[in-house]
């Protein structure tokens, strides 16, 4: 928690009670709980704290890079976890949801600076891997 604390200072933001509470849930919920289930955790500490005030804080979170935001296929939303370690990216399974980390980044950055002569200013990236875990891997 005194990570947090000195990066939300260095950026000049408090650790407010709610971003407290969200980033304790995080902790409390792992790995990768919805926005809903971070909301519900919340809420036992803090009732009047809304579901939008959740998304607010995880916004500012994720934007600070203290939270990453995983991306489910489809219409299932997404879903967050704390940062811990190095950027990393994600293996989601289309078939029952379950997510998991692996620890390198396969994006080069040389392209990255190649996107950059376009003008635009690069300052994070997010993806993610879509397929079938050992599970529900199709048969054969
Ligand atoms: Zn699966
Ligand atoms: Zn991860
Ligand atoms: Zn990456």
């Amino acid at each position: 928690m005194n990570d947090f604390l000195r990066l939300l200072r260095n950026k000049g933001f408090k650790l407010t009670p709610q971003r407290r509470a969200v980033i304790e849930a995080l902790q409390a919920c792992s790995p990768f709980p919805t926005a809903q289930e971070i909301h519900r955790h919340v809420k036992n500490r803090a009732p009047d704290v809304s579901l939008d005030t959740v998304y607010r804080n995880l916004t500012l979170l994720i934007r600070l890079g203290i939270v990453n935001q995983v991306n489910l296929p489809g219409r299932s939303g997404s879903v967050f976890e704390i940062v811990d370690g190095n950027h990393h990216h994600h293996l989601i399974c289309l078939s029952c949801g379950h997510a998991e980390c692996i620890d390198y980044c396969p994006v080069i950055p040389q392209k990255i600076a190649q996107a950059e002569e376009r003008g635009f200013t690069v300052v994070s990236h997010s993806l993610e891997f879509y397929g079938y875990c050992r599970a529900c891997r199709p048969a054969g």
